[in-house]
């Protein structure tokens, strides 16, 4: 017997940054809970083949796929919520589709005719879509279009999808719209004129939405939801609210209590079951009964816009529910720190223990250099990620061995002492996209260290990675001489993991683990972190 499979779109309306991204993860996890296999897909109607051309300000952080996919931040809402690893080709970009067709072209899959956006683009993009749904034999495909319907660039996608509803049939393919009600301030109103525009829009387009979540600071009230009823052309009981929560876990119990499961089971067909939600129910409790504080630093200089560092938010809040405390977050701008208008002192005071944070290029590099020290000598507990164990090392060989002008050569290229260089097989890469040192690979552990007990004695571990450059292995001796260990190698035996002898929680990883966390199950490095800072608060 041939498998169906079924799929899901997710459109938003009126505005992007709306949630539609934990919206999708949550609708994927309520189908899985059914019992069926589901994966979900990410469309980003960009031009860049990949996000990781892009500033973490224009797009959010940059998620690292298991394979080495520099994708949308959408990617790790997906793999939180369904606890799996997908791969890059679960990102979908203008780019990629683009690329795909005009090599088609070249190559002459298409001699003899006219290239055009349909039915050649949008039969790449359904051909994309169902590849991945084959190569998970996913029973249900997630895909949600990323921006707003109206964007000139999203038409191919919404095209698209719009052309596999009618060749699968109706109870194959289902619409959600995600969009935004606003309360008006002045009369207290929730306002439903947007929505119902976009609502047109799709219907201009040929799509009329099966179920609508409407996203709003609070429940809809009746009125609003009859006004979405009438003019989104579907009835009341496909209408669900998905008001603001403190913890974007609780989503997919609200959506379910809404009886949103029900609605996309009986849409498509499947047999329905009352899906098991307890362990998410457990993290709630524990968010709501969590009485104690840890107040994490987060030095870094993205941090204006809080999305640039949204796994490492994540995995924080995921260690912390998981002990029953509650994270509170204080961003410390690095480049205040290094224009004089900030300082370390009055900040870092504030804080149980900082998080350095990943980065690139030289802005903010001293701030963050002098946050380091503050936080070393005074013992808090530190964990440095990627960029943030580099500048561990180059603030440790200034202030510790006294080498005054040591760096990283990404910041100065003509150092006497580069403790942080080039990897050497970086040497010849001139091509940007796609070319660090990308996604999970073998880090082999120092027996009797800080990381190998975190890792519960793992002689080798797989962690994600996103970089060009490393710690100088010349240098080892000299840091290990004085006490900043490396408990951590990579295959190339460079170091991947340092900690510092006498200071409780000292740790810097060259890996990502902030990426492989989960809520179920959070990452043993930011769960000891975590510990680590509670012990030490509640002594
Ligand atoms: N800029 C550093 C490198 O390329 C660190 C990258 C990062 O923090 N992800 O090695």
């Amino acid at each position: 017997m041939k498998t169906v499979r079924k799929y899901v779109f997710v459109t938003g309306g009126v505005l992007s940054g709306l949630g539609k991204g934990v919206t999708t993860a949550s609708i994927a996890l309520l189908i899985k809970l059914l019992g069926y296999n589901v994966t979900a897909i990410k469309i980003d109607p960009y031009v860049n083949v990949d996000a990781g051309t892009m500033n973490p300000y224009m797009h959010g952080e940059v998620f690292v796929t298991e394979d080495g996919g520099e994708t949308d931040l959408d990617l790790g809402h997906y793999e939180r919520f369904l606890g799996v690893n997908l791969s890059k080709d679960n990102n979908i970009t203008t780019g990629k589709i683009y690329r795909a067709v005009i090599e088609k072209e070249r190559r002459g899959d298409y001699l003899g005719q006219t290239v055009q956006v349909i039915p050649h683009v949008t039969d790449e993009i359904k051909s994309e879509i169902e590849q991945i749904a084959n190569r998970y034999e996913s029973d249900v495909t997630i895909v949600e279009i990323g921006g707003t319907v109206g964007d000139i660039e999203g038409l191919p996608f919404l095209e698209a999808a719009r052309q596999m509803r009618l060749e699968k049939g109706l109870e194959n393919v289902v619409f959600v719209h995600v969009v935004l009600v606003p309360k008006l301030s002045t009369t207290g109103e929730l306002k439903t004129k947007p929505a119902q525009h976009s609502m047109q829009e799709l219907r201009r387009i040929g799509i009329q939405p099966d179920i609508i979540v409407a996203r709003a600071s609070e429940a809809l009230d009746g009125d609003a939801r009859r006004k979405l009823s009438l003019y989104g052309n579907l009835p009341e009981n496909f209408i669900f609210s998905n008001p603001d929560v403190d913890i974007i876990y609780e989503v997919p119990l609200i959506l379910h209590s809404e009886g949103l499961t029900k609605a996309v089971s009986d849409k498509l067909r499947l047999n329905y079951r009352e899906p098991d939600l307890s362990a998410w129910k457990v993290l709630i409790e524990n968010y709501r009964s969590s009485t104690k504080k840890v107040r994490i630093g987060m030095v870094g200089k993205y941090t204006k816009l809080k999305d640039s560092y949204l796994s490492i938010v994540e995995a924080v809040k995921h260690a912390s529910l998981n002990q029953r405390v509650k994270p509170e977050f204080i961003w410390v701008e690095a480049t205040d720190i290094e224009k004089g208008n900030l300082d370390v002192g009055s900040v870092l005071d504030g804080v149980d223990g900082a998080i350095i944070l990943p980065g690139f290029g030289a802005r903010g590099v001293e701030g963050k250099i002098k946050a380091i020290r503050y936080l070393r000598e005074v013992g808090k507990p530190v964990l440095g990620i990627c960029f943030g164990l580099q500048l561990m090392v180059v603030e440790y060989a200034r202030n510790v061995l006294g080498y005054e002008r040591a760096n990283t050569t990404e910041v100065d290229p003509t150092t006497p002492h580069p403790v942080v260089d080039l990897l050497s097989y970086q040497k010849n890469v001139l091509v940007k996209g796609g070319t660090m040192r990308l996604g999970a690979l073998p880090v082999r552990l120092v027996p009797n260290t800080l990381i190998s007990d975190i890792y519960g004695n793992a002689e080798i571990i797989y962690e994600r990675h996103r970089h060009r450059y490393q710690v100088n292995p010349a240098y080892i001796d000299d840091f290990e001489s004085s006490g900043f260990k490396v408990s951590g190698f990579s295959e190339e035996g460079f170091p991947e993991v340092m900690e510092l002898k006498g200071n409780e929680f000292y740790l810097g990883t060259q890996f990502h683990p902030e990426f492989k966390s989960r809520p179920i199950s959070p990452s043993p490095i930011f769960f000891r972190f975590v510990k680590t800072i509670l012990t030490r608060i509640t002594i």
